[in-house]
This record gives structure tokens, C-alpha cells and sequence, in this order.
């Protein structure tokens, strides 16, 4: 029997596992057989994990004929972002410097994961080190986006989007520090969340910038979403900024409806220029659909937030900078040969290790922090933060949801803005500033532009993803639009 994953979700999967119509091995090789199929063209994995999977799929199927009850991802093919450990894989964050690197320990959201029944078929291709809006700083070659193969997925966890696009996992785990679940979601037609800074562990995702950086998922639909966040949301003692909270069934009120929900649209950043007419028109649609639906609905702006961009690109590679120095080819990573000596060894091992972005983060990053600048660039850029925290906290006395594009564009083309970092940048104008206020977002697709699918953000409060899944179920199930890519239909 051929299993097509594109049309399964986590529910079905489990109602065929029960049902006996199919076993979760069959499922893993249906995966496999569609990576095979898809991945030369759009290379959304950097490596997949056979034995692994098989392992997995084997507990599952052991579960089912022995009647016993089902961990709630039970056979679900799953794909993990290459900067998230699992032993039995490298994790390479897409970099030289890590190319050989083995796993030796389990990220705790990927564990999480794997303990709730999820099968992982393999690790993505990302941005290196997630430093990117494109998936093409992988040292390993871009990933293509499945809706139109000289596009770009968005990144940096651009192969993590694409696998859930092209059928070739049916959930997948991104990491986002200024945008890079959620705008990769909007650019391939996924729902993908940043949750609240803290409710994801961080344990075994290599830190970017560790006060921005959160776990979130990648799915076809906003209840698996949920269901994923149902899994991945623990307190754990292994990272210090994991919050301990009840576990909540972000499930449970998804269908509850917008009657009443209060939702501001941000206006300042609507209009921004720069921002597709189309894409906006778009995103107004959706809105005016929560608006039919009994929101109520208002305007807000954000005035600080158009300082979020320059902020995040001093805070953002200051951390990296200082998170990156263990990468010395002493303690980690690719070595040079035959050093002349010790400064000799690390110059030349990060050198040849780093790509030409993550070069250029660390060199800002290290120029911002040094002495007799920190004050005039990081010191004004955490104010800076500040100021667009209290931009929130005063839109949200008003509002429970605030809602813009989650990318000014749709797909660009490949190499469109590889020559020039700062348009690069922008692509997460809109994404960046939820990250400096830690608070949740979700991005849900709410139709097509051209052809190319659009992506809703909806931010809130603090802890409020329960409230932000239930107003994208709305615009879900509003938009009536279900995300299949032209390559996989044709399938
Ligand atoms: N695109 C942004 C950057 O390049 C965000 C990346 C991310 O969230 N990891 O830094």
C-alpha cells in the first residue's frame, strides 16, 4: 500500500494505527519514500535517521498488537532542525564547523517528542547556525521552497517548513530567535509557533542568542500545532529559563470561536513600506473574516518596534559571538592542520569552519560588545527592547491578539537577496520584535499571493497561546485555504 503523507495528520494517523489499516514502519517508509522521491529537488533534510525510525516505529507497532494505549505522536513521521541533538545523528547547524559533530546527548523537545510516540526521520537543513531568512547560508547548499523550487522555504529553519510542505515529514521542530519558524511557515503554507519565551526547553538546541531563542513546531494544521505544543511544553531543570507552569491542553479550546476576542491590528506596521499591497490585502481579508466571525476588532501601533531591527542585529550577535567562541577547533569542531601555533590554530580552524554570515554575525557581535562601545550599542539596544516590551504591554490593556503579516513578501527567488544582508534582514520586520518582548506568536497561512502562500501572525500576551491557537483555528477554518503545494498535488 502507498501511504501519502501530505493528506495525513496526526489524528489520522493514529485512527489507521488503530484501525490496523497501516503500522507505523509502514508510515516511516512511506516517509522515506517520499524524501527520496522529493528531497533531491528540494532538500529539506541534511540527513535522515533509517534505524532510528525503524526503532521507533517498531515500539509503536509492539504498542498497537499488544492493545496497550497510545502516547499521543504515536507513529507520526517527524523532522527535527540540524541544531537540535539526537543521538544516533550529527547535529551540524548546517555548518563546516560541525560537519562531523555526533550528537551525545537528546535535545530535551526533541526527547519530548520521541517519548510521546513521534518517529524522527531525520535532521534539516537551516540557515548555518540559524543565521539567516533563506536557508541559503547552509553550508550544505539551500533548500528549495515545494511551492516553487527556485524559491527560498524562508529560514533559517527553512528545511524544517519544507519537509511539512512537501509531505515528507507530517510534523517537524524549528527553533526561532527573530522569526525563523515563523516566517519559513508563511513562505511554504505551514502553521508554525513561537511560543512564550521559557515554556520550551532550550536544552539541546545550539544557542544562538540564548535570551531570544525558543523551540517551537511546524505542522499542516493548527490542531496539530496544538497537539505539539501539548508535548513540548515542560518545565525542565536542565535550562535555567524554563518556566514552571500546570501543563495545558492548548487543544481544548481551539474551536471555542472569536466571539468577543478583542484584536488589534498593528497599524504602523501594516503600513510600513516595503510590505506587499498584496500581501496585506490579504492579511486585512482574514481579519475582516474574525471581524464576521464577533471579534472585536481595532487598531493599535507600535511606535518602538520599528527600532526592533537594529536592536536584535546588536543583541542578537552579541550573544551569538560569545555562544559561538567554543566552536575553537579545541573544544569543538573542525581543526586546522598542522597550526604554527595556538592563536594560529583557532584562526584558522573557525577561518575555514564559518561561513561568511556567521562570520559577519560574530564580527558584529564582538565589536558591539568590546570595551568602550557596549554602552553606546548594546547598552541603547536592550533600552531599545525595553521600550517595545512596554509597546506591548500597553497594546495588550487593549487587545488579546494583534495580528500583521508575518512577512512583508511572499517566497523570493534564490539569490534575490543573498548580495545584500540588510534586505535580507528585513524579511523579519515583522517577526523580530515578539522575540526581544518574549512573548508568544503564531503564523497561519490566510491564502496566496500569485500563487505563493501568505502567512497571519497573531501575537499575544505572555502564555497566551491558548487564545492565539484558537483565533488561527478561526482563520483557519475562515480562509477555507488548505496549503498544498503544486509539486506534492501533483504527486
Ligand atoms: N532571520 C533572523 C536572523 O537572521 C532570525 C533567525 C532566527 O530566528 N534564527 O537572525
Amino acid at each position: 500500500m502507498t501511504i501519502d503523507l501530505s493528506s495525513h495528520s496526526v489524528r489520522s494517523i493514529r485512527e489507521g494505527l488503530l484501525s490496523k489499516d497501516f503500522s507505523a514502519a509502514e508510515l516511516a517508509d512511506a516517509a522515506f519514500a517520499r524524501i527520496e522521491a522529493v528531497d533531491g529537488d528540494v532538500h529539506a533534510f541534511n540527513a535522515t535517521s533509517k534505524e532510528l525510525a525503524g526503532a521507533a516505529a517498531a515500539r509503536i507497532d509492539a504498542m498497537v498488537a499488544a492493545g496497550e494505549t497510545l502516547p499521543p505522536l504515536a507513529g507520526v513521521p517527524t523532522a527535527f532542525k540540524d541544531n537540535m541533538n539526537l543521538v544516533g545523528t550529527k547535529t551540524t547547524c548546517s555548518s563546516k564547523i560541525l560537519e562531523n559533530y555526533e550528537s551525545v546527548y537528546d535535545c530535551t523537545a526533541v526527547r519530548l517528542m520521541l517519548d510521546a510516540g513521534a518517529v524522527p526521520v531525520g535532521k534539516c537543513n537551516m540557515d548555518e547556525f540559524a543565521f539567516g531568512s533563506s536557508t541559503e547560508n547552509s553550508a550544505y547548499g539551500p533548500t528549495h521552497n515545494p511551492w516553487d523550487l527556485e524559491r527560498v522555504p524562508g529560514g533559517s529553519s527553512g528545511g524544517s517548513a519544507a519537509a511539512v510542505a512537501a509531505g515528507e515529514a507530517v510534523l517537524s521542530l524549528g527553533s526561532d530567535t527573530g522569526g525563523s519558524i515563523r516566517q519559513p511557515g508563511a513562505l511554504t503554507g505551514t502553521v508554525a509557533m513561537k511560543p512564550t519565551y521559557g515554556r520550551v526547553s532550550r536544552y539541546g538546541v545550539v544557542a544562538f542568542a540564548s535570551s531570544l531563542d525558543q523551540i517551537g513546531p511546524f505542522s499542516k494544521t493548527v490542531e496539530e500545532c496544538a497537539e505539539t505544543m501539548n508535548v513540548i511544553c515542560a518545565h525542565d531543570v536542565m535550562d535555567a529559563t524554563s518556566v514552571s507552569r500546570p501543563a495545558e491542553d492548548f487543544t481544548a479550546k481551539l474551536r471555542d470561536g472569536v466571539k468577543g476576542l478583542r484584536v488589534g491590528v498593528v497599524r504602523d506596521l501594516l503600513d510600513l513600506e516595503g510590505c506587499d499591497p498584496k500581501v496585506r490585502e490579504r492579511v486585512l481579508e482574514s481579519v475582516e473574516s474574525l471581524e464576521a466571525l464577533g471579534a472585536e476588532v481595532g487598531e493599535v501601533n507600535l511606535p518602538s518596534t520599528q527600532y526592533g531591527l537594529p536592536a536584535y542585529y546588536i543583541i542578537g550577535p552579541a550573544e551569538a559571538s560569545s555562544n559561538l567562541a567554543r566552536f575553537d577547533g579545541i573544544r569543538y569542531g573542525h581543526r586546522a592542520q598542522d597550526p604554527t601555533d595556538v592563536l594560529d590554530l583557532y584562526m584558522r580552524s573557525r577561518a575555514e569552519g564559518f561561513g561568511p554570515e556567521s562570520i559577519r554575525r560574530i564580527m558584529l557581535g564582538t565589536y558591539a560588545l568590546s570595551a568602550g562601545y557596549y554602552d553606546a550599542y548594546y547598552g541603547q539596544a536592550q533600552k531599545v527592547r525595553t521600550l517595545i516590551i512596554r509597546d506591548f504591554e500597553r497594546a495588550f490593556a487593549d487587545f488579546d491578539v494583534l495580528v500583521t503579516p508575518t512577512s512583508p513578501t511572499t517566497a523570493f527567488k534564490i539569490g534575490e537577496k543573498a548580495a545584500d544582508p540588510v534586505s535580507m534582514y528585513l524579511s523579519d520586520v515583522y517577526t523580530i520584535p515578539v522575540n526581544l518582548a518574549g512573548i508568544p506568536a503564531v503564523s497561519v497561512p490566510c491564502g496566496t499571493v500569485d500563487g505563493l502562500p501568505v502567512g497571519l501572525q497573531l501575537m499575544g500576551t505572555h502564555f497566551s497561546e491558548s487564545t492565539l491557537l484558537r483565533a488561527a483555528h478561526a482563520v483557519e477554518a475562515a480562509s477555507g485555504f488548505v496549503p498544498v503545494p503544486p509539486m506534492v498535488a501533483a504527486l
